[in-house]
């Protein structure tokens, strides 16, 4: 694989952030890769770890003279960042983003960004449960999707390198518009987390159980459940915060369709839960044979999860 940009600082240090070093580097696709966290903590990690070729004080010093800049903080701080980076960033770079939500993160960077830098937005669909410096592998992003929502009038050469970068990385890349990416991720990815939130903090309430039952004899429902409420904080208080209004029409819709199904409980109608059961494993038979799943107990995933 050849290289595609000469240099890239990664603003925010953590999973996402280290995942793209440690996946940059596997396949020589930058020159030098500059790094920058809000802590001196992490800060410290990184340079003790390796993580990046030069660990910077500011993020300013991080994306002095860098064709790509690649903001890898919560979503809540996009915009702060963007603003003190602004005053620095070289005429015909490139700003990216992995932001889990894009139409608000556009909101935020977008009025920060000078005349003659291209801004195109990016979502990777890969993570774990876990954070920090120290939780990044290179092939987090092996045949996951990204996916670019480039702005309107978008340079097309920018988006062009920046999918090479992604494809490079190992990703599969996709482009969509903010508003549809903010609602498709509501479906597949926000809801289903809150969804697990709700789950533990409900078998936590149980707590003549938690200790004991709930652990021992859960299968691997609930145990998914507890991996995904270990999420960050941080991350999804975000997540929530800036997607909330297609976050909320999933949720209202969800809560119709659980009301249908309780009371169906209720009085008895086996016949709707029979339909109903049969009709959604029917849709995950559709995503097998499309191919974007396999049929294995596990889901063949091991350790990877979005
Ligand atoms: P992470 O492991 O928690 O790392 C976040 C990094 O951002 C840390 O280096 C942290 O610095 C820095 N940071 C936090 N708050 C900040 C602030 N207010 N100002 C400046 N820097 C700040 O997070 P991550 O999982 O890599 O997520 C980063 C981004 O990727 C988020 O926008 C998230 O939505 C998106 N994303 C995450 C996943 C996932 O599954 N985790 C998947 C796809 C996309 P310190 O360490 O110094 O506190």
């Amino acid at each position: 694989m050849s290289q595609v940009y000469d240099r890239v600082a990664l603003i925010g240090l953590g999973l996402i952030a280290s995942s793209m070093f440690w996946a940059i580097k596997r396949s020589g696709l930058a020159g030098e890769v500059t790094g920058y966290a809000r802590s001196e903590a992490t800060r410290d990690t990184a340079r003790r770890i390796g993580l990046c070729d030069r660990v910077c004080d500011t993020a300013q010093e991080a994306v002095e003279g860098a064709d790509l800049v690649v903001l890898c903080v919560p979503v809540g701080a996009m915009g702060t960042v963007a603003a003190d980076i602004a005053p620095v960033l070289k005429t015909g770079a490139t700003v990216t983003d992995v932001g889990s939500v894009k139409r608000h993160v556009i909101q935020a960077v977008s009025p920060h960004i000078p005349e003659g830098v291209h801004f195109i937005p990016a979502h990777p669909l890969a993570g774990t449960e876990h954070s920090g410096p120290k939780s990044g592998f290179a092939e987090l992003f092996d045949n996951r999707w990204c996916l670019l929502v480039p702005v309107e009038g978008s340079d097309p050469d920018a988006i062009a390198r920046l999918r090479a970068l992604w494809e490079g990385m190992g990703a599969n890349v996709d482009e969509m518009d903010a508003d549809h990416h903010d609602l498709v991720l509501a479906v597949t990815s926000h809801a289903p987390h809150l969804i697990a939130y709700t789950m533990v903090g409900v078998a936590d309430d149980l707590r003549r159980v938690t200790d004991s039952e709930v652990i021992k004899y859960s299968a691997a429902g609930f145990r998914d459940f507890t991996r995904i409420a270990a999420s960050d904080p941080t991350m999804w208080r975000d997540v929530f915060l800036t997607n909330k209004d297609a976050t909320l029409e999933i949720l209202g819709r969800f809560t119709e369709e659980l009301f249908a199904l309780q009371r169906a409980i209720r009085t008895g109608d086996g016949e709707h839960l029979f339909n109903y059961f049969t009709h959604t494993r029917a849709i995950r038979r559709g995503i097998i044979d499309a191919g974007q799943d396999t049929d294995a107990p596990d889901f063949g995933r091991g350790k990877v999860s979005s």
